[in-house]
């Protein structure tokens, strides 16, 4: 497996040194250096210019403090997640086990990730890890998740103390989860006083009095191309921190989004989700103008995310004589026709069952993964890619729509790094019911 090998300097008093410290966190990327001849080639290494990590002040006085019970806010592509990161890495060199709670199965992948980062990383360096330890809840169904997790968590205590990373926490009390996550970290401080808790989220509302409150705005991730595409989302959700005006420059600005739109006489279906000939159209900028998968090698399928809210997207189906029993939606079916390998995630879909589900998440996470992504964002909450392709679909009426694209800006257009594609939809006179 590739690594891209940053260092990140704890000194003997684990205190993080200068404000250019940069990290060493085993990731996926693979480290290159190439010409730029081709759009391809520039998106491939802006986006690697993206990935290459870097601590901000916020985040440096973040891990100098040392709080230990906390929760870090701020928009997407902040480092909420390289915080829980380090301070998971922290709590390994000082010997500690890490318990990582996924709350629902919308953050089991990045609970994986978090799971890969920290074992790869100590591999790296040669450190046998002690127990890192997922505990799989679904406190969007399951109120007795919330006993469960709290009891093997602190059941698992040593000396009073249990090490706690959660990403991807939510607490808002409207919400059937939000009571049930606010709970699991009342109780697991009432049980264990000294237990370090480590919680992440971009939603800064209903947060529980048991954790500190810190912000992380300065972006990281996403060029400012893209940034700009996600700031009307952070102006309507009120409860999401804006991005930091002054922040730390950007290795480049980005290339201007690619619009697509399911329009025309082959466009079929509803929505692009169900167009195939929205997949080709796809397939054809993706292939033919930045080359991915091509044998220059700049841009990787792996390096590709395609994300919808749409609940009708679909794998094909087969049954256990290897028979089709259903097709795949249309747009995947025009995406195999150009010639593409496609993964589709199907957790949040409901159409895949957990064993399944590991071993694609398990192909996405690699580095050797030669696939593209296709999935419903919530599969895919707090990873990124280079290149995203935002298929919308449509709700009835206008004001769903807008509060549907503004969603879509902030759980899909934030997942890239450096080049978007949007496929649009079509003014609401030519939809083809
Ligand atoms: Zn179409």
């Amino acid at each position: 497996m590739h690594a891209e090998t940053v260092h990140c300097k704890f000194t003997s008093d684990d205190r993080f040194v200068g404000p250019a410290t940069t990290v060493e966190v085993h990731c996926n990327i693979p480290q290159r250096w190439l010409e730029v001849r081709t759009e391809g080639q520039a998106v491939a290494e802006l986006g690697y210019r993206f990935a290459r990590m870097i601590l901000t002040i916020q985040q440096l006085d973040l891990m100098n403090r040392n709080p230990p019970h906390v929760y870090i806010t701020g928009p997407p592509g902040t480092g909420k997640t390289l915080m829980l990161v380090l301070q998971g890495l922290r709590w390994i060199h000082q010997g500690h086990p890490v318990h990582i709670i996924s709350t629902h199965p919308g953050t089991r992948t990045i609970c994986n990730i978090i799971k890969d980062q920290l074992e790869e990383t100590l591999c790296a360096r040669h450190i046998a890890p002690p127990t890192i330890c997922i505990h799989d809840c679904n406190f969007l169904q399951n109120d007795e998740d919330v006993t469960k997790v709290v009891t093997n968590v602190s059941n698992s205590a040593q000396d009073g103390k249990v090490h706690v990373i959660v990403d991807e926490g939510d607490f808002n009390k409207r919400k059937d989860y939000g009571p049930r996550a606010e709970r699991a970290i009342k109780e697991l401080i009432q049980l264990l006083p000294n237990a370090c808790l480590w919680v992440a989220g971009i939603w800064d509302q209903d947060i529980p009095a048991e954790l500190q409150k810190e912000t992380l705005t300065i972006p990281l991730r996403c060029a400012p191309a893209v940034l700009r595409e996600v700031e009307p989302a952070l102006k309507f959700y009120t409860d999401v921190n804006a991005y930091s005006t002054i922040g730390v420059p950007s290795p480049g600005d980005g290339l201007n989004s690619i619009r697509l739109c399911h329009h025309g006489t082959d466009h079929t279906g509803r929505w692009p989700v169900d167009c195939e000939q929205c997949g080709q159209d796809v397939a054809d900028m993706l292939q033919n103008r930045l080359r991915v998968g091509g044998k220059d090698g700049s841009i990787k399928m792996s390096d590709v995310f395609i994300l919808t809210r749409s609940m009708e997207l679909q794998d094909e189906f087969k049954d256990q004589a290897g028979n089709l029993t259903s097709s795949a939606s249309g747009f995947v079916r025009g995406l195999r026709a150009a010639g593409l390998l496609v993964d589709v995630l199907g957790v949040s879909l409901g159409t895949k069952d957990l064993a399944t589900w590991k071993t694609e998440t398990a192909n996405m996470r690699s580095s050797s993964s030669n696939k593209i992504t296709v999935a419903h964002w919530n599969d895919v909450q707090g990873t990124e890619r280079k290149v995203v392709v935002w298929l919308k679909c449509k709700t009835p009426d206008d004001e769903n729509r807008l509060v549907a694209d503004l969603n879509d800006r902030l759980h899909i257009v934030s997942r890239c790094t450096t080049q978007l594609i949007v496929v649009d939809l079509p003014p609401d006179s030519s939809v083809s019911q």
